[in-house]
């Protein structure tokens, strides 16, 4: 079975525990205005142009087979590009792709408890190609989180949850009227499920909660995830605090997107102390 992802990072430290692979799927149902990662929400391949690096050399027209009239997605352009000003995104991968690269890191998983994420993009949106991952890497002992906006029907949880070591949930804010503008959906259906998964799952949940000055950082919205959060069975709480990275990607990826600011350290600390605190 194949799927579409647009990276896979090895010795990663930041989507889980201990030494990992994340594995980044194509395709997101959300439309957040903070994206760092916006060449991930279109589901299909695409080739993205950054023309602020561009020095007009011409070479990209020169090799295109079709004059950059039709783009076919071939990739050559990109290849030749002397100032990166061009990238072919997505690769279509199969089972058998992903679990080898996975595979290569395993000493270093066991050594620190780490293992695979499967982030994204929404990867609980290919559903089919998820499960199977997870499946072989279940098989071959090596430990699995899932990092997800929960966005998606209750039925996908049902077939990952036997695989799957970690959820890494996202909550953005409680409000409805605020997620639909900061993300273009409700977010009634991302509510229920971790209810749902918070009284199903057997392994660890966290919440993640990015944390985004001029949108969700206030003590109101963060009352209100305290409040959500308190009666619900949360291993822990990780605030991602909004930086820019990434923003240069927006436009080659042709998403919308809008200039937050990075919230204080001392919210962060206080939030970050409150939430876990009532968990
Ligand atoms: S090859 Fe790269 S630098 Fe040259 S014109 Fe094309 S995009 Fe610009
Ligand atoms: S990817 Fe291929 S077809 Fe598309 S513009 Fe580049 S060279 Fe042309």
């Amino acid at each position: 079975m194949n799927g579409i992802i647009f990276d896979l990072q090895r010795a990663s430290f930041v989507d889980g525990p201990g030494v990992r692979t994340t594995v980044f799927f194509k395709g997101c149902n959300l439309n957040c205005l903070w994206c760092h990662n916006p060449e991930g929400i279109n589901p299909k391949r695409a080739l993205l142009r950054y023309p602020e690096k561009c020095s007009a050399c011409g070479k990209c027209t020169a090799i295109c087979p079709t004059k950059q009239s039709d783009c076919m997605l071939c990739g050559k352009c990109a290849l030749l590009c002397p100032n990166d000003a061009l990238e072919l995104c997505g690769r279509i991968v199969s089972v058998d792709d992903v679990f080898a690269e996975i595979e290569k890191d395993r000493a270093y998983y066991e050594k620190s408890g780490g293992g695979v994420t499967f982030s994204g993009g929404e990867c609980m949106l290919q559903i089919d190609f998820l499960e199977e991952i997870l499946k072989k890497c279940k098989d071959a002992n090596i430990s699995t989180a899932i990092d997800t906006a929960g966005n998606v029907a209750w039925s996908h949880f049902e077939r990952v949850m036997p695989y799957t070591d970690i959820f890494l949930y996202d909550v953005k804010c409680i409000s409805g009227r605020l997620h639909i503008q900061g993300t273009g959906v409700s977010n009634k259906q991302i509510k229920e499920n971790l209810i749902k998964l918070a009284s199903q799952f057997s392994g660890k949940i966290v919440v993640r909660i990015p944390v985004i000055g001029g949108y969700n950082a206030t003590h109101e919205e963060m009352n209100a995830i305290a409040e959500f959060l308190a009666s619900l069975n949360i291993s822990q709480v990780e605030l991602l605090p909004y930086h820019k990275l990434g923003m240069h990607k927006n436009e080659a990826a042709g998403v919308s997107y809008k200039d937050f600011t990075e919230p204080p350290t001392d919210f962060l600390t206080e939030w970050k102390n409150r939430l876990n605190s009532i968990i």
